[in-house]
């Protein structure tokens, strides 16, 4: 039979906007050696801004532009969203009817952690890392070490340009990483974002370990690599992506603008705010309850 107390930690929890399903997760949260972050949306607001516009040749910005919101058309990923809100600068010279888009064919396919390939008008659009075009031969010159999350574009085999996109450290982050590291948790930090980008918030943030460019799949591989080593480990994430991770971790947290029924599904606890405090807060609540059974 579950002792009272933990029902008690459970409500405590939920007036705290944090839902935990089931006692068992309460108790856990007490042997969590290891947290585990995703970066975009987690760690960062994930609430990006379009900071350039690099066309290629003598393609104009707005131009690039507006085919990258033709192809982000129908992802909710953050990236999408900040190019899909992104005003199109200038005097734009240029509208979709101008470059012969005609909705005659349509298909999106987004290859999770890697970006968007859509066919439109007969058109083999990319959109996405360094990795995605180069997979697909695009001859292109990517950045040197950029700051800040870069899409790559092409259409038919041609390089035509890149997007990037400004992103923030969430305000609390680097005070809740240091509790959580004077708690002797390790502090990890999984992206599937560029290297250089992952290298500026963990230093900013002195998180323990980071790797970066990962995909879902390897999200999932380096977090059950460190629970076959033995370690408890609460995978943090914001859903987008990261419904494997969440579900393989000892415990699965999604927080923030829960986009997906999948990420609430594969959780074990669901935080409402968008808040990184709030992992304290169910720790807290972990603990005292924990006092309160035994
Ligand atoms: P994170 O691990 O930081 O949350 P994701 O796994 O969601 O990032 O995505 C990894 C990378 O894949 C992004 O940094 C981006 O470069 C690329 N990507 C993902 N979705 C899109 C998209 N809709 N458009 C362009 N690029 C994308
Ligand atoms: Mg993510």
């Amino acid at each position: 039979s579950i002792p009272l107390g933990f029902f008690s930690g459970i409500g405590n929890a939920s007036g705290n906007g944090i839902l935990i399903k089931g006692s068992n997760y309460l108790e856990a949260l007490n042997t969590i050696d290891t947290v585990v972050f995703d970066k975009t949306g987690t760690l960062t607001y994930g609430k990006l801004a379009v900071a350039a516009i690099t066309p290629e040749n003598d393609l104009e910005a707005n131009a690039l532009l507006s085919i990258a919101k033709r192809i982000e058309a129908h992802s909710n990923h953050p990236i999408a969203k900040a190019i899909l809100s992104a005003g199109e600068t200038a005097h734009p010279q240029f509208n979709s009817s101008e470059m012969g888009f005609v909705d005659l064919s349509e298909r999106y396919e987004e290859l999770s952690g890697m970006g968007i390939k859509a066919t439109l008008d007969g058109k083999t659009y990319l959109a996405g890392t360094e990795k995605l075009l180069k997979t697909h031969q695009i001859d292109f010159t990517p950045l040197v070490s950029p700051a800040n999350t870069v899409v790559y574009i092409a259409a038919d085999g041609l390089y035509l340009g890149s997007i990037t996109l400004e992103d923030h450290i969430k305000d609390e982050a680097r005070a809740v990483i240091e509790i959580l590291k004077k708690a002797h948790k390790k502090t990890v930090m999984l992206t599937g974002d560029q290297i250089a980008v992952a290298s500026a918030v963990a230093n900013a943030l002195h998180l323990d370990d980071y790797h970066a460019e990962l995909m879902p799949a390897d999200k999932y591989k380096i977090v059950n690599q460190l629970i076959e080593k033995g370690h408890q480990v609460a995978f943090v994430g914001d859903g987008i992506n990261d419904a494997p991770v969440l579900a393989g971790a000892t415990l699965g947290l999604s927080m923030g603008d829960l986009g997906s029924d999948a990420a609430i599904e594969a959780s074990d606890i669901v935080i409402m705010k968008d808040q990184l405090t709030s992992i304290l807060d169910a720790f807290d609540i972990a603990a005292q309850t924990k006092k309160i059974v035994t």
